[in-house]
């Protein structure tokens, strides 16, 4: 009897955290899908196990109808790619990765992934190939480890382990007495910022999506933490494309390919040196940020562009 009651008790145990897990991921899908008014396809087409293609041909957007914040945006690259997108704040940036992730429609002007149009995708399939990180590092209350394992409900410790040491927060984590086992607290509040947005990207490389997607997310890191989490994003890159919203130009030579944007248009596009060769809008950030790097040289710089 003591044995059943005490089988009972694991087995309500899990279910309470089942439960408690499903809830979360409820609150993160109603997170995730935002103001959605895309209309789901009558014959939804599954998105390959790989994509190797995306392409975006003269979208323009407008959030409000008055005016375009997207025009003529075209750009068409074989994946997995590391793609940065840099420019002014209000360029257009977060609007784009909006639009490929389908929380928006595109006003006019078509994206399609491995040439299937994003409004004849099946919206599940298309959600699940994508993780969005941005500035929002608000944590679930429960563990460290619960939080990132959120990323995938299945990993087992050591792959929880080693998306934290990918998001440099491992050591960290390590020297807390509790360990992985520390309670955040409610939304994260025991933890400071810089470490909640690492948890939130741990969780994002535990997930493993086909398309990551950073919105400015290493912004409130400093440039040490932040060139680290450069390095990993690059390796990632390797083999999943990485979608990086930045105003730290630091990342960009390791890029495979910089968009940068003016105005809601796509100014420039290529890979650092040939960027730099075009001597444009994207020399000129570079020579910008680089002069302040000389001048402060030993300092932590942040130039938001
Ligand atoms: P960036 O990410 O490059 O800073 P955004 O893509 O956020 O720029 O914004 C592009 C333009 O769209 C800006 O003019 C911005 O004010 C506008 N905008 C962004 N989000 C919204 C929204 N939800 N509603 C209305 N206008 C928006
Ligand atoms: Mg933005």
């Amino acid at each position: 009897l003591l044995e059943l009651g005490s089988a009972a008790n694991g087995i309500a145990g899990q279910l309470s955290g089942l439960i408690q897990a499903l809830s979360c991921w409820q609150r993160i899908e109603s997170l995730l899908q935002g103001p959605v008014d895309a209309v789901a396809p009558a014959l939804p087409k599954p998105l390959g196990e790989s994509i190797s293609r995306v392409s975006l041909n003269d979208v323009s957007f407008s959030y409000a109808g008055d005016r375009l914040n997207l025009q003529g945006i075209s750009l068409e690259t074989p994946l997995p790619r590391r793609i940065a997108l840099v420019g002014p704040s209000g360029s257009g940036k977060s609007t784009v990765l909006n639009l490929l992730s389908r929380i928006y429609d595109t006003t006019s002007g078509s994206i399609a992934f491995d040439g299937i149009d994003i409004r004849d995708l099946d919206p599940d399939s298309l959600k699940s190939a994508i993780a969005m990180v941005n500035q929002d590092n608000t944590l679930f209350d429960g563990s460290i480890r619960y939080n990132i394992r959120l990323g995938r409900l299945d990993a087992g410790d050591s792959e929880v382990e080693q998306a934290a040491r990918a998001a440099e927060i491992h050591d960290f984590i390590q020297s807390l007495p509790q360990g992985y086992d520390t309670e955040v607290g409610e939304g994260g509040r025991l933890l400071s910022g810089g470490q909640r947005q690492r948890i939130v990207i741990a969780r994002a490389i535990l997930r493993d999506p086909q398309i990551l997607m950073l919105d400015e997310a290493t912004a409130s890191l400093d440039a040490e933490a932040a060139a680290a989490i450069g390095r990993t994003l690059a390796r990632i890159g390797a083999t999943r494309t990485v979608l990086s919203v930045t105003h730290r130009l630091a990342s960009c030579p390791a890029m495979d390919l910089i968009c940068v944007f003016r105005d809601g248009s796509l100014a420039e596009i290529g890979t650092h040196d040939e960027l730099l060769r075009h001597r444009g809008t994207y020399h000129g950030l570079w020579e910008k940020q680089s002069q302040i790097e000389i001048a402060e040289s030993g300092r932590d710089v942040d130039i938001t562009l």
